[in-house]
């Protein structure tokens, strides 16, 4: 899809170069961020690791090493790239390779409570007998890799005898056991986000390219911050990046990294809002149009020219085998097209009765199979709707009005009933005529409206931007903060009388996008139907840990805030909460309130399984629903 000839080219250049980059040099940064408690100065360390390496011209290494930052092989749309090894497996591994029995191992793991620095003890207490090769750069992505993309019966053990390998090969006098172990379970724990990689790599190329690191100009260190997330939320691939800034220059990175169909860009976001006048004031003056708020799944449609269909989720994660019968319809709509015509288009996936002909809940979509589905045996079917066009024949439109993009897309897309319509929509400002709008919106079983900008540049899609040109009215919430919020598990407490054998309660968190923690903000243990209850314990028994993770920050003095167990981060709850308080015990937005917000009477929706954990509402969102709603009161 992309001309990656560049990047060989680079990959070439650098091979003749031949240097390796020892995986030591990494850990003793991750070691240096580990104790750092600036943001300014984790910042500085990175870039100038960034700089060092891009002044070394190794532009594949450099992409490798982005990667182990954030814990990830490669772009988020690529399958099969996760690591996130289980405790079991992991303390086998280090039993294996140390000699040491697994119940020592899992005692010290009790104690210390990282089993990266049991590894670490472990080796230091394990005398070498021969010095295997040092470990480099190249070799752990590698490895890591296989790992990531080992299935299947046999996997078990080929993963062990890798990562067995690879621990014998650590060197004791530097701390890569400690960190190779962490990032096998998928988190490096140093306080590091994505968001401060970006910025570092924003930072490096900067110095890189100014050659002199005496002054960064921070009007232009912004703008270069800009770009580069820019570009990444076009194109979210760091070799993509990374090469064509190294090739092109910062200034022409934008250039280089356009929109391509294949390759799933980060979706535009909303704000909420808590009543139609707030939207009225918001969009004073401006011409602003309202579409239905449909509940069922976003899809971003891609439509190759050589004729391939992708769908991908809110998360980028390709779902086109999970929607065959979403492809038959697209098929169909683009039946009378031209060949060789490329098109991304974004939608919302709803389950739709084809006897009533009328949308059905979002339930009923969530319980269509995830995987292995087969078209014949598919009972929930779906129904398209389209709301904007991003790209259309070999043209990205992002940077036309969203007016223009609709009549682009009604132009030239036609609707078939149940199968593929274009969302609802009215352009007004009038204050009853909205009102009338929104509550027959509820009418047809959708949550409310989404109200956007229409004209002008104000209303041009913006990637991953949870924007201010484009508001969620959502019916049901318009009491509360205005929206419902997307928490963490990371704790359970054990059922009693009617809940005994299941959990009957959780302990919730809001992700920090700057330190990368997760925060709590409450206990919840209303909303469950005996069902979820169920489908939830069968879910988090297996992720339950023996320690809290050391990126989870809660209040160790206070029972109350202290779950029966601990769950490693893999679900996500969607809560409605009456509204927001300071509390004495709970931690979200603690760094800048002294104390943390919670969530008062949370009340339990749904599992939200098309987010990631980090995509979990933020810290700062947190305080901004509470802040909004002390402006209010
Ligand atoms: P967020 O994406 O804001 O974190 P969320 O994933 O919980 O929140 P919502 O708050 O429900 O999503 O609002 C945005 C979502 O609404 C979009 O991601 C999309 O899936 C859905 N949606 C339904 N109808 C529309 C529409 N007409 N325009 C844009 N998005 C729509």
């Amino acid at each position: 899809l992309i001309n990656l000839s560049q990047v060989e080219q680079v990959k070439h250049k650098d091979e003749v170069l031949g240097a390796k980059i020892p995986y030591a040099k990494l850990t003793e940064i991750f070691d240096k961020i580990e104790s750092e408690s600036s943001r300014l100065k984790i910042i500085s360390i990175v870039s100038q690791f960034f700089l060092e390496i891009l002044q070394q011209s190794s532009i594949d290494k450099l992409v490798k090493i982005v990667y182990l930052f954030i814990n990830r092989l490669g772009p988020d749309y690529e399958p099969d790239l996760e690591l996130g090894l289980g405790e079991t497996l992991l303390i086998k591994a280090i039993s294996e390779c140390y000699g040491r029995p697994p119940s020592k191992i899992k005692k010290d793991y009790q104690e210390v409570g990282d089993l990266g620095s049991v590894a670490q003890k472990s080796r230091s207490g394990q005398p070498t007998m021969f010095k295997p090769q040092p470990l480099d750069i190249d070799v752990v992505f590698e490895n890591l890799t296989n790992i990531a993309k080992s299935t299947g019966k046999d996997s078990q053990s080929k993963k062990i005898n890798i990562i067995n390998r690879m621990l014998t090969a650590c060197n004791i006098k530097s701390n890569e056991a400690k960190f190779l172990i962490r990032s096998l379970e998928g988190k490096l724990r140093i306080g590091l986000a994505e968001k401060t990689v970006l910025i570092s790599l924003a930072q490096a190329f900067l110095i890189y390219e100014s050659k002199s690191s005496k002054k960064v100009n921070p009007e232009r260190l912004t703008q270069v911050e800009d770009i580069i997330r820019e570009a990444f939320s076009t194109i979210p691939n760091y070799e993509v990046i990374i090469t064509k800034a190294y090739e092109y220059g910062i200034d022409n990175l934008l250039d280089h990294c356009q929109l391509t169909p294949g390759i799933p860009l980060k979706p535009m976001l909303a704000k909420p809002t808590k009543s139609i006048t707030e939207v009225l004031d918001r969009f004073q003056g401006e011409e602003f149009t309202c579409e239905y708020k449909y509940d069922g799944e976003r899809a971003q449609v891609h439509l190759l020219a050589d004729g391939t269909i992708r769908i991908y989720s809110r998360n980028s994660e390709d779902m086109s085998q999970r929607y065959p019968d979403l492809i038959s319809i697209l098929r169909e709509v683009l039946n009378s097209k031209e060949a060789g015509v490329s098109m991304v288009l974004d939608c919302e996936a709803v389950a739709w009765d084809r006897t009533n002909n009328k949308i059905l809940p979002f339930q009923v979509l969530s319980t269509r199979k995830r995987k292995d589905v087969d078209e014949k045996d598919i009972k929930v079917h779906i129904c398209l709707f389209a709301f904007d066009l991003l790209y259309y024949n070999n043209q990205a439109l992002i940077t036309k009005s969203l007016n223009e993009r609709r009549v682009i897309m009604k132009e030239n897309l036609n609707e078939i009933e149940g199968r593929f319509q274009f969302a609802t929509a009215r352009n007004s400002s009038n204050l009853d005529e909205l009102q009338q709008f929104l509550d027959q919106s509820v009418k047809d079983a959708c949550e409310g409206l989404m109200v956007k900008m229409l004209n002008g540049k104000d209303s041009y899609y913006e990637p991953s931007k949870r924007s201010r040109n484009w508001l969620k009215l959502k019916k049901d919430y318009l009491q509360g903060v205005g929206d419902s919020l997307d928490l963490v598990v990371i704790g359970g407490y054990i059922g009693r009388g009617k809940r005994t054998g299941n959990y009957g309660g959780f302990l919730l968190a809001s992700y920090n996008q700057d330190t990368g923690e997760y925060e709590t903000t409450c206990k919840i243990g209303t909303g469950f139907s005996d069902e979820d209850l169920s489908t939830i314990h069968a879910r988090l028994k297996p992720t339950e840990i023996s320690q809290p993770k050391s990126y989870y920050v809660y209040d160790t003095n206070n029972s109350n805030a202290v779950p029966d167990v601990w769950f490693e981060p893999t679900i996500i709850f969607e809560v409605l909460t009456a509204d927001l308080s300071l509390s004495p015990i709970y931690k979200a937005g603690h760094q800048e309130y002294g104390k943390g917000i919670s969530l008062r009477f949370p009340r339990f929706l749904r599992i939200r399984d098309d987010k990631g954990i980090e995509d979990a509402t933020s810290s700062t969102q947190v305080s901004e629903f509470y802040e909004r709603q002390a402006n209010v009161g």
